[in-house]
C-alpha cells in the first residue's frame, strides 16, 4: 500500500492544510476531506475516476467540509464510476452540506454514491482493503480506522485521545498516523506527542506519523525530534505529499 499525506495541519493553520491521507492499494481511499483538502487531492491526481472511497472520522470542518467540492467537481468532470462514502451518519452529513452550500446540486449528481453509515463495530471491505474502527475521546463522535491487506496495516485516529480499544485496533500495525495536536499538554478531547510516544513504545507500533500539530506547536520541531530521540520510537513528523510504500 502507497500512503500519501496529502495535507498534514491542524484546522486553522496558515502554512500547513487540513490532515487528509490517500492509500492505494489497488483500490484508492481518501482519509478525511476537510475544507483545504480538494485542491490538494486535485493536483496529486485530477482524473474524476481516481478515488473509490472516502472515509471521514468526524463531522468537524477540518475533516468534511471538503466532500461538496470534490463531489461537485466529479460531476463537473463527468465521473461514471460508483463512489463510497463511508462515516458516522455520512449521508445526513453530505446532505446537510449540499443544502447549505450548494442547494439543489446533491440531486444533479450521476454517478452513483454508496454511502455506508458506520459505527465502531463496523467491519468494511473495499477490493483487498479491510476496514476496522474505534472510537477515540473527543468533543464530537470520533471513529479511528484500521485498513489491513494482506501485507500492512495501517491506522488512522482522526481526531482525538486513544481508548482502551483504540490501543487494541493499533496494536502491531505498520503504520499508525496519530493526531498530535500538543506536545505535552494534557489535553481531554486531544492526543499529544508525548502521550503518543509513550503508547507507541507500549504497544509494539512499528512505525508512528504524528500529524494535525498545533501551528504554534510545530514552531517547535527541535523539541519533538529530540523526544522522539528520548523515546527510541520509530516516529516522525511528515510534511504535505509526503509519501510512504508499506
Ligand atoms: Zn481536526
Ligand atoms: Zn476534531
Amino acid at each position: 500500500m502507497k500512503v500519501t499525506f496529502l495535507g498534514v495541519g491542524e484546522s486553522v493553520d496558515e502554512n500547513y492544510g487540513n490532515t487528509s491521507i490517500l492509500i492505494e492499494g489497488g483500490k484508492n481511499i481518501l482519509l478525511d476531506c476537510g475544507f483545504t483538502v480538494p485542491p490538494a487531492l486535485w493536483k496529486y491526481n485530477s482524473d474524476p475516476d481516481f478515488l473509490d472511497a472516502i472515509i471521514i472520522s468526524h463531522q468537524h470542518a477540518d475533516h468534511s467540509f471538503g466532500i461538496t467540492p470534490v463531489l461537485l467537481r466529479l460531476l463537473e468532470d463527468k465521473r461514471t464510476k460508483p463512489l463510497a462514502l463511508f462515516g458516522q451518519n455520512i449521508e445526513a452529513l453530505v446532505k446537510a452540506q449540499f443544502d447549505f452550500g450548494y442547494k439543489g446540486f446533491m440531486n444533479k449528481i450521476t454517478y452513483p454514491l454508496n454511502f455506508l453509515n458506520i459505527n465502531a463495530d463496523s467491519k468494511v471491505c473495499v477490493g483487498a482493503m479491510n476496514f476496522e474502527f474505534s472510537r477515540t475521546v473527543h468533543s464530537v463522535e470520533n471513529l479511528a480506522v484500521r485498513v489491513s491487506s494482506k501485507d500492512a496495516s495501517i491506522c488512522y485516529a482522526g481526531d482525538g485521545r486513544m481508548t482502551e480499544d483504540t490501543e487494541k485496533l493499533f496494536s502491531g500495525a505498520s503504520l499508525v498516523i496519530m493526531e498530535t495536536k500538543f506536545i505535552d499538554k494534557n489535553v481531554e478531547s486531544h492526543a499529544s506527542v508525548v502521550s503518543t510516544l509513550k503508547l507507541a513504545s507500549k504497544n509494539k507500533i512499528k512505525r508512528i506519523a504524528m500529524v494535525h500539530l498545533d501551528r504554534h506547536a510545530r514552531k517547535e520541531k527541535e523539541k519533538i525530534l529530540a523526544l522522539i530521540k528520548e523515546y527510541r520510537v520509530n516516529a516522525f513528523v511528515p510534511e504535505p505529499g509526503d509519501s510512504i510504500n508499506l
